[in-house]
This record gives C-alpha cells, structure tokens and sequence, in this order.
C-alpha cells in the first residue's frame, strides 16, 4: 500500500479525505477504449444501480463528466420537454442552483421557497400543485449541504406519484451514507457524485433513471455534452463506453471506493458511522457553546452548521488555521445573515476524529478567551 501523505483531513463535505487505496487505483493510465477499462464503467453502473435498491430493469446509472452541478444541470436540461413545467423546491444554496440552471436553458418552472432551516411541508407543496395543473416535474435536494438539513423526500415523492408527476432528486451529499429506496420513493432521476458518501476522488457525477422516463426525453438535450440520454445511449451500445474522454483515474479511484463501501458494511454501516460521528461532534460542540443551526429532528448526518458561542471573537481564518496545523480542515458558512461555520464528518472521519476535534476546538476557545 502506499504511503499516506496527508498531513491532515478533510471536514468538507466532498472532497473529501479518501482511503490510501482508493488513491493507489489512480497509479494505473488506462485506456478509454479499452475492454478492461469499460468493465470498470458497467460494473460501476450495475453497483450503483443495486445501492439505490433499482436493479428491477426499470432503471438505468448514466455517468456523466465534470462535478456534482454537471449532472444535475444534464438532468434539468436533458429531461424537461418544451411544454414540460418543473417546479422546485427551495431552502438553500443548491436548490437555488436548480433554478438558476433552469433560467439559463430556458426551461420553465415555478418555485416553492422556503426558509434555509425548514423542510419542504408536503402541504403546501400538495397545494401549490392545485393551483398550478401546468406542473409536470417536481425537482428537490436531499441533503442541504448548505445548512446539513435533510429533506423529507418520501413525503414529496408520495406527492409525485400520487399525481403522476416525474420526481428529480439531488442525493449528492446523501447517496451512499443514507439508504435511499430510488423506486419506492417515486424517484425517477436521483444525482450524486464520484466525491460524496461514496468517498471517491472529484471528476464525475452519476444518475439512477428511470428508463421510460429517460427513453422518452431523446431530443430534448439543450446541450451537447450534458445530452444525458445520449451519455446513456453510448454506455449502452458500446459496453461502458463514455462519450468523450472520461477520467479514467477518478472512475478506477471510485471503483475502488465502491469496493470499500461494501466491505464496511454497505450504506447500513456507513450511515451508523456517519450517523454516529455527527451526534457526538453535535454534543461536543454544544457543550462548548457551539449550537447547530438545524434542530435536531431535521439534522441530516452529512453536514452541521454551528452558531459561534456568545461573545467569541470571530476569526473564521485564524480558527481556520489553527486547526489546519492541528490535523483538520473546516469549511466556511453559506448562509449570508449569519455567523457560522460547517463541519463536514463524511470520508474517513471516525469516532477518534471526532474527539481530537472536539478537544482542538476546546483548546482554541480557551486561547481565544483568554
Ligand atoms: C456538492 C453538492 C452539489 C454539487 O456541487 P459541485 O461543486 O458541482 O460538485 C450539488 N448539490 C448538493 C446538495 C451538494 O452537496
């Protein structure tokens, strides 16, 4: 195995701190063309497919190239029809990046807003629906990377079917770390990423479809390289093959990754782990003063946002710093009307991380203090 260089980890939601051996896949330069290095694609499609309880031939794992936001803009632009009227569901930062990707392509949509620290009320939505019948396609976000909120998919998704209605969900920071049942849920295109709970390396991002619904939106790509159903058609024509240059080093790394999720158990375990770090990183914090932004009923075992504790001297670079040096990397706030900041506890974060950070974070308050 080879030697592991880092000289601290990774409290960001993606990338994230990646195993030693997801990092050595990435050693071999493979060939796009070749049989071996396709094998890899469909055997990555067919492990997603079973992690999202889809393996019942209604559906289908396309990946596609570029970050997260690349996937999700292919499905915004590649699925809706002209006629088509999506309507999103908004309480942060991503959810707000659907609509921004709608208005750029000229897709047409309504929108459902809400505040950053409150789910989406199946209500409302079932209602905002009554009123507007011209509504085709529900789009939402699972995990709210921005807040850590976790988003009640199955009360939307009841709703979607219900009505008839196509259910686009992006899981990006929760495939993979929170089991997500894809065709009982009512979900016809869920999104994730190479960088998230799979904890694979950043470079592409991946779709579980529903086929029909899929089959059904050839020709309405608004884009070349964001043609999903044409991403789709390739894979399976040509045995695994992409379209155009695929990173061959971030799909073998996240090959691996899967590989590496099933020996830890599947989703079951790894949601326990994360599960299990986030608790104790939330009580932690909270005995210092530190509160989280999401009450804990809405927390998801993602991300937490915390409040600063009354009086601090707010320095989020120096803080910044001082636990850089010490073996963790934080992330910054993304909320504009308040003081605060995130820690992410997916990739290779363990109860043991979670005391060290916990002590560090004790430690800098009492030099801040005094
Ligand atoms: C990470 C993330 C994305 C994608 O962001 P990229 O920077 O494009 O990878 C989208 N939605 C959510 C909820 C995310 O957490």
């Amino acid at each position: 195995m080879i030697e592991d260089r880092n000289t601290y980890k990774l409290l960001t939601p993606g990338p994230l701190t990646t195993t030693p051996t997801v990092k050595e896949a990435m050693l071999i330069d493979r060939c796009t063309w070749d049989k071996d290095y396709n094998d890899i694609t469909q055997d990555i499609r067919a492990r997603l497919l079973k992690l999202a309880h889809a393996d019942n031939g209604d559906y289908t794992t396309v990946l596609m190239q570029g970050s997260g936001t690349f996937g999700v803009e292919s499905v915004l632009t590649s699925i809706p029809s002209k006629d088509d009227v999506v309507l999103v569901l908004v309480n942060g930062a991503y959810s707000k990046r659907m609509l921004e990707i709608l208005t750029y392509q000229e897709v047409k949509f309504e929108k459902l807003e809400f505040a950053y620290n409150e789910i989406p009320d199946a209500a409302q939505v079932a209602e905002f629906l009554d009123e507007h019948p011209e509504i085709t396609i529900i789009s939402m976000v699972h995990s709210e990377t921005t807040s850590g909120l976790l988003n009640n998919i199955e009360a939307i998704g009841k709703i979607a079917k219900e009505r008839n209605l196509l259910f686009i969900v992006d899981a990006m920071s929760s495939f993979g770390g929170v089991d997500i049942n894809v065709p009982e849920l009512g979900i016809d295109f869920i999104v994730s990423s190479a960088n998230k709970c799979i904890q694979g390396v950043p470079g592409f991002s991946f779709v579980v479809a529903n086929k029909k619904a899929l089959e059904q939106s050839c020709g309405n790509a608004r884009s070349l390289s964001l043609d999903l159903y044409a991403q789709y058609l390739t894979m399976e024509k040509d045995g695994g093959k992409w379209r155009f240059t695929s990173p061959t080093h971030v799909v073998a790394a996240f090959h691996q990754a899967l590989i590496e999720l099933d020996k830890e158990g599947g989703i079951n375990e790894r949601h326990t782990r994360y599960q299990s770090c986030n608790k104790a990183l939330r009580e932690g914090m909270q005995a210092l003063g530190f509160k989280p932004y999401i009450k804990d009923e809405d927390q998801g075992p993602i991300i937490t946002t915390f409040f600063y504790p009354e009086g601090f001297k707010v320095n989020f670079h120096e803080m910044h710093q001082y636990l850089k040096e010490h073996g963790y990397v934080i992330y910054p706030g993304k909320l504009t009307d308040a003081e605060i900041f995130r820690l992410g506890n997916i990739g290779e974060i363990y109860p043991e991380d979670v005391t060290k950070i916990v002590a560090l974070f004790k430690a800098y308050v009492e030099k801040v203090n005094g």
